[in-house]
């Protein structure tokens, strides 16, 4: 079957990117190997971040990196064999941590997450998915005086560029929150970000938004890529068919390079896990909106599975053996102040965010592969960056000019 152009991955990104290509009148197959939103988008904590203008920079304190060393932190580990194979990325990534280069960085990403929300709220409006909103905002909970003090700071230096939050005391936080147990110095309720009850469900959404406006979903391994001889692309669905297009979008998450890599084009991915396990509430303790134990490195999000409680970062390549030692570390935290019932979930759920040694997304031609792009790495905001990366790769497939300078997201930055 002919299409102009077909996205490989229904990932929140591969979707964004379907619709966006769409709606410039393109005719576009989104292919997975599952159905849309069942890998990392599915399993987030599920906010659409309008405040994280700066990406998850390495903490370079040596009182951190001393306390990594033990891998027993709650928000960060690693398996020891995949991250000694990282240690060039992750060299990298300390460096871009430093104060001047993260400002850079910081200013570039801000140009993408200011477009977040209005691009989510116009699809949530298209794609009839309102219902999807659990609350809006989210608090950052300190369990310290000192920690609070010093992230009262980064929000007023936040809301210097619009982005709006509320300063709660520890009596405040007992006021908004009183299912939650313990001594609290306070929090910052970040205003502007919307927490979606179901991450999986709001990619799907948006892919029947896609079907109904006439894009075709299929299943297959994006693997069976190939060029043709007339300098076109085809890949192979489940059930038997040849897709067939001039260009081609390979939107696979941590997958991502390992094709790439077969037309000659890689870039230095950190793969930075995160498991997740759903509770039963407890009858009259309400959790009334997404927490983030900031001190500890886990979310604990209100949703309509349970209460989802995900994990900080596990360093550790996607399909590596899955060791969720940290959802039992956050699980024992989090019991002693959260309203948390018994495990729902047989197993914890695991992904992986595709992190960049620069922490910002790639996005554009692959270099020297004419008709082949691109669109991976958003790290620890893809559910929140998926759609407006659409829009900016769409603009680009077709020659329109995109809204913000794309350039600090080019592929061409690697490989
Ligand atoms: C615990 C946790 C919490 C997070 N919380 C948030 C949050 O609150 N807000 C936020 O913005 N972000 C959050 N993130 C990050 C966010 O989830 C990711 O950045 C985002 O989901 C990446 O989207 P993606 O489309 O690039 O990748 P994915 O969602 O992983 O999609 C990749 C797709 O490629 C498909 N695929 C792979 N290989 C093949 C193949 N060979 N053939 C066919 N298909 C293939 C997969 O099936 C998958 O559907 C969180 C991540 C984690 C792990």
């Amino acid at each position: 079957m002919k299409h102009d152009i077909i996205v490989l991955g229904a990932g929140m990104v591969g979707v964004g990117c379907a619709l966006h290509l769409q709606a410039r009148g393109q005719s576009v197959a989104l292919l997975d190997r599952r159905a849309p939103g069942l890998e990392t988008s599915y399993g987030n904590a599920g906010i659409i971040q309008r405040e994280a203008i700066a990406p998850y920079a390495l903490p370079r304190d040596l009182g951190f990196l001393l306390s990594g060393a033990t891998n027993q932190r709650v928000d960060v580990r690693y398996h020891a064999g995949d991250a000694a194979r990282m240690l060039g990325p992750l060299w990298d990534y300390y460096r871009n941590s430093a104060p001047e280069v993260y400002k850079q960085i910081s200013r570039e990403y801000e140009t993408l997450i200011a477009l977040s929300l209005e691009s989510h709220t116009q699809l949530m409006n298209d794609a009839g998915a309102n219902d999807l909103v659990a609350g809006q905002g989210y608090l950052m909970l300190y369990r310290t005086e000192r920690e609070l003090q010093s992230f009262f700071e980064v929000a007023d230096e936040r809301a210097k560029d619009g982005v709006h939050h509320i300063k709660l005391t520890g009596a405040d936080v007992a006021r908004e929150e009183p299912s939650l147990v313990g001594a609290f110095a306070g929090a910052v309720r970040w205003t502007d970000p919307v927490a979606i009850s179901s991450p999986g469900d709001l990619v799907q959404a948006y892919a029947r938004l896609f079907e109904q406006r006439g894009g075709a979903v299929h299943l297959g391994d994006a693997m069976t890529l190939r060029k043709t001889d007339a300098g076109g692309w085809q890949v192979d669905t489940a059930d038997g068919q040849t897709l067939e297009a001039s260009q081609v979008v390979v939107a696979l998450g941590p997958w991502t390079t390992q094709l790439t890599e077969r037309f000659g084009y890689t870039a230095p991915v950190i793969p930075k896990r995160g498991y997740h396990m759903h509770y039963t509430r407890l009858p009259g303790k309400p959790l009334n909106s997404t927490i983030i134990d900031a001190e500890n490195g886990y979310v604990v999000a209100p949703m309509k599975d349970g209460l989802r409680l995900t994990t900080g970062a596990e360093l550790a390549n996607a399909d590596s053996p899955r060791t969720p030692t940290q959802i039992d570390a956050a699980e024992k935290i989090a019991r002693q102040s959260f309203p948390l019932g018994e495990r729902v979930d047989a197993e914890p759920w695991m992904g992986t965010r595709p992190c960049m040694p620069d922490m910002k997304p790639v996005f554009g031609p692959v270099p020297e592969v004419p008709g082949l792009w691109c669109a991976f790495g958003h790290g620890h905001q893809g559910f929140t960056l998926g759609p407006v990366t659409g829009e900016l790769l769409a603009a680009m497939m077709t020659g329109a000019t995109p809204r913000v300078d794309v350039r600090p997201f080019s592929p061409e930055r690697f490989g």
